[in-house]
Parts: C-alpha cells; structure tokens; sequence
C-alpha cells in the first residue's frame, strides 16, 4: 500500500534545523498519525510522503515556503504596554494567544522598549529550511467517519 490521499498514516520522525538542532521527534514516543491529502502537515512533508511505503525511510529538507512560511516583517508590530493590563508581567519571550483576522495566532513579545512593546506574529519556525528524517510505521485507508471529520480517530479521540 503507498501512501495517497485518503490514507490513515503513522511516522515517526525527527525534524531538525539547518543548523542540526533537533526541534522535534516522535521517536521514544508514540508514532504521529495524520490524514493524508488534508493539510494537516506541512506542505513539504506531505509531498515527500506521497507514494511512500511502510517501512520506507527517508530524509528530506523543507524550504520555508513549504514550511511554516518565510519571516515576514509586516508580522511585526509596536504595542502599547496598556495592552496588557492585567498581566503580571510583560518579558521577551512571552507568547500569547492574540485574536487576528483569520482566527487565533501566537504572538510572541520580542522587544520592550519602555512603554512600547514589539510583538511578531510569525510561526517561531517561520524563515527556517526544516530536515525531517522520516519512517513510515503504518499506512491504512481513513475510515469514513476519520474522512467525514477530516482527522483520524484512536485512543483518546473517538468521537
Ligand atoms: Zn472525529
């Protein structure tokens, strides 16, 4: 069975960035499980895994476009200190759940220049080209009900 649209597949994985920091694994853990065709991982990912088989392994670097996007300077923006009444503090590297346009981003302060506070909106992994190295544990058509809800049901998620 290769992996196409529709398909229940689990991997395993371990994504680094370009400078060979490890970001993220599954490894130790359990397999991650995503429904193919669906966007549920990023765009790269889910190319390079297209066609795959259990089993197969492989390594693949991501550019940040296929990614979490390239950093974008208007993601940035100067704030008043008075909108965070009611926090105990404000410190660079706080991130905080802001309601934007398109639904609910994190945002995270990255200057505090008296009153004026500098937030970015970009994914933290926004700008960087990602290494993910990749085993393909288990590959299974979605069930009807995992299509009609587009995300795959298993312990802890059965609804
Ligand atoms: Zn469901």
């Amino acid at each position: 069975m290769k992996i196409s649209d529709k398909m229940a597949v689990s991997i395993h994985y371990t994504l680094t960035n370009s400078a060979g920091e490890k970001l993220d694994s599954s490894r130790g853990e359990e397999p991650m499980v995503y429904l193919h065709g669906y966007g549920q991982i990023i765009t790269g990912l889910e190319n390079a895994l297209k066609g795959k088989e259990i089993r197969d392994k492989f390594n693949t670097t991501i550019a940040p476009a296929d990614a979490y996007g390239e950093l974008r300077e208007d993601m940035l923006k100067v704030v008043p200190m008075s909108m965070f009444e009611g926090m105990d503090k404000v410190e660079v590297g706080m991130q905080f759940h802001a309601d934007a346009n398109e639904g609910v981003d994190v945002v995270t302060v990255t200057k505090i220049d008296g009153d004026q506070v500098t937030i970015d909106g970009n994914h933290p992994m926004a700008g960087e080209a990602l290494t993910f190295d990749v085993e393909v544990m288990d590959i299974r058509p979605a069930t009807a009900d995992e299509l009609s809800h587009q995300h795959i049901h298993g312990e802890g998620c059965n609804h």
